[in-house]
């Protein structure tokens, strides 16, 4: 740490860090406004929102849009290519301003001078099929050629470390497999420069060998291979490289340009030729970073500390961060009080690659958030406040989900070029088999990508991928279990599942030529018991009501029974806690209600609320 110090000088009073975007553009007017029959804008606009600016009807607006295949309500968030439709629709050009905004620094594309950039160590994450030696891998090189000023090693986990090979630097992503990588990337987050793709010289390319070589190459990072547990007796390295061919990963024995190292995670042989082809590599990458700036990066770790409070791990990207700092870290903020190294060591700044351990956050923020430093307190603070209101607007207004149905109406409008698959199958010879059917399916206008195929169960990964590629999941012959079907429902992942392999290729082939229809069913949500009437002029009769069970929303389909007869079947007009309109009440709530258009209600009635929804 010590003696990088020199190179960098602090700044606390140093006119020289430079703030991570313009702050000038940061204070400009950000309301859309239409000059000369052009709308521009900054940022997300609403139907009603946008139907003010460019006085045209919401109604025209959401009819239009529903022509269009796209279902949205007045106070949804429109999308950039919406807006714009929209515009050219109603007779305005459309012209998005680029606001460099802090409010959105995980978009910021940091632009340093040439001239202010240093090199910095290569991020690496070690990937590769289960039982393979990721694990003994990591320890192996932690462990390796401790240096006398290490002595004891590495003490702390905090999700990663740095190696000091021939006196540079290698920084090592401590938790090995996909779900941490995937996690990150679904998130929008890359920290990884060079992915180690471990693959054990007994067993060859297997299922999550593939999987490793798919998201590395989704995220961008360079591949390293180590072809692992060489020690063992009559193992064959060429064999696993042949295999790796057959994926698009060619090493340089035989003309493809992939680096490769056979090595012995368990006896430690060959270790030191991977950290050295790791430098090689980071060599030819040029990474570089610019010190002399507010620090950006990403959280790697967090967890809340009984007695420290929030603690998380940064990742320092760009920049230097300082104890003493001010950060906007996800949705929340704070001051670096104490910052830790993974030897427990307390640390006064940490460079660009640096992984620490911070602690001094208002809230626990999420593994693969992002932070950035700003010079004051008021400025974070008013930065997360914001971007949390942001993130409530932005949940409301979510309409990315890829359900067939969208993809269907994408169809029919023109706007798909392609639907991303992940297939998961009781075999891996009917997994192969879906993936060409599927493939043939493509025509002109639609082409199917089946981004993986494989035997096995329905994993996080799948679920993590999907969201990362808005892709959809076909289940052949295979289930997910509860926590996965609830984590889909949140990402919005559509999961489809058969049993017999010609009814799916025909859902898909209706989806493609844009002739899918849903079979809907019902969701029953829950119900209420009337317990007073309100007769109210202009309004109707307003029952007066306590949810016995489930929830209530407030665009339920309802049905009104009496005595457990079925007396009305519409939908609910409105849905108030109090005074206000509400989505929803849940169980053990009070609310009151109107039924559009019925005003026959009696106490001690009971109303049943339910939504269609897409069988499967
Ligand atoms: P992971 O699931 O990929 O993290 O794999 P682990 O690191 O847990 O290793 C799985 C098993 O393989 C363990 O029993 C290790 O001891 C063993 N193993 C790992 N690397 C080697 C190696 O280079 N040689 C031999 N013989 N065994 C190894």
């Amino acid at each position: 740490m010590k003696k990088n110090n020199q190179n960098f000088k602090r700044r606390d009073s140093s006119p020289n860090r430079v703030s991570n975007f313009d702050r000038q553009n940061n204070r400009r007017e950000e309301k859309a406004k239409v000059n000369g029959g052009v709308f521009v804008y900054s940022k997300p606009v609403s139907v009603a929102e946008l139907s003010k600016a460019i006085d045209v009807p919401a109604t025209s607006i959401i009819k239009y849009l529903f022509m269009q295949g796209k279902a949205v309500t007045i106070n949804q968030m429109l999308d950039d290519e919406m807006i714009g439709t929209i515009c050219l629709e109603f007779g305005y050009d459309f012209e998005k301003e680029k606001v460099v905004d802090a409010l959105h620094f995980e978009d910021i594309e940091i632009k340093d001078d040439p001239k202010d950039l240093l090199p910095r160590p290569p991020v690496v994450t070690v990937m590769g099929h289960v039982d393979h030696g990721k694990t003994t891998l990591i320890d192996s090189i932690r462990n390796s050629n401790v240096a006398a000023k290490e002595a004891g090693g590495i003490s702390q986990a905090i999700g990663a470390y740095q190696k000091e090979v021939k006196g540079q630097k290698v920084t090592i992503i401590d938790t090995p497999g996909h779900a941490a990588f995937t996690a990150m990337r679904a998130r929008g987050a890359s920290v990884t420069d060079i992915v180690v793709l471990v693959v054990a010289a007994d067993d060859g390319v297997m299922p999550q060998t593939i999987e490793a070589i798919n998201h590395a190459k989704a995220a961008g990072a360079e591949i390293i291979v180590a072809v692992n547990k060489m020690d063992k007796p009559g193992v064959r390295p060429e064999r696993v490289l042949e295999q790796l061919m057959q994926h698009d990963i060619i090493v340089e024995k035989y003309g493809g340009d992939i680096m490769s190292v056979e090595i012995s995670a368990k006896t430690g042989a060959g270790i030191e030729d991977l950290l050295e082809v790791i430098l090689l590599k980071a060599e030819m990458m040029e990474l570089k970073a610019n010190p002399n700036r507010y620090a950006i990066g990403t959280v790697l770790e967090s967890n809340l500390d009984k007695g420290e409070g929030p603690k998380a791990t940064f990742l320092v990207q760009n920049g230097t961060l300082n104890s003493g700092d001010y950060v906007v870290v996800g949705n929340t903020y704070g001051k670096i009080r104490r910052m830790t190294n993974e030897y427990g060591q307390v640390v006064k700044m940490a460079l660009p690659s640096t992984p620490v351990s911070v602690i001094g956050l208002a809230e626990v923020p999420a593994a693969g958030d992002r932070f950035m430093a700003f010079p004051s307190e008021k400025e974070v603070k008013d930065i997360a406040e914001k971007r949390k209101m942001a993130a409530v607007e932005a949940s409301r207004g979510n309409s990315a989900a890829m359900s067939l149905s969208d993809l269907n109406n994408l169809v029919n409008a023109g706007k798909i070029q392609d639907i991303n698959v992940i297939v998961k199958a009781d075999t891996d010879g009917s997994a192969k088999a879906l993936k060409a059917s599927l493939e043939k399916l493509s025509n002109e206008q639609v082409r199917i990508k089946v981004l993986s195929a494989e035997a096995g169960a329905i994993s996080d990964s799948d679920v993590l991928l999907a969201s990362a590629s808005s892709a959809l999941i076909y289940g052949f012959n295979v289930r997910p279990d509860a926590r996965i079907r609830q984590k889909a429902e949140e990402a919005h992942i559509d999961i489809r599942l058969h049993r017999i392999i010609y009814e799916l290729l025909e859902e898909m082939e209706d989806v493609i030529k844009g002739l899918y229809k849903a079979e809907m069913v019902e969701n029953v949500l829950g119900q209420a018991e009337i317990r007073h009437i309100y007769k109210i002029t202009h309004v109707g009769t307003v029952a007066g009501s306590y949810v016995t069970d489930g929830l209530i929303k407030n665009d339920s389909k309802v049905r009104l029974l009496r005595d457990g007869v079925i007396i009305y079947e519409g939908a609910l007009g409105s849905l108030k806690r109090f005074k206000d309109d509400v989505k929803e009440v849940k169980q053990g709530y009070e609310c009151g209600f109107t039924i559009n258009g019925y005003n026959d209600i009696k106490e001690g009635d009971i109303i049943e609320a339910y939504e269609l929804v897409e069988k499967n």
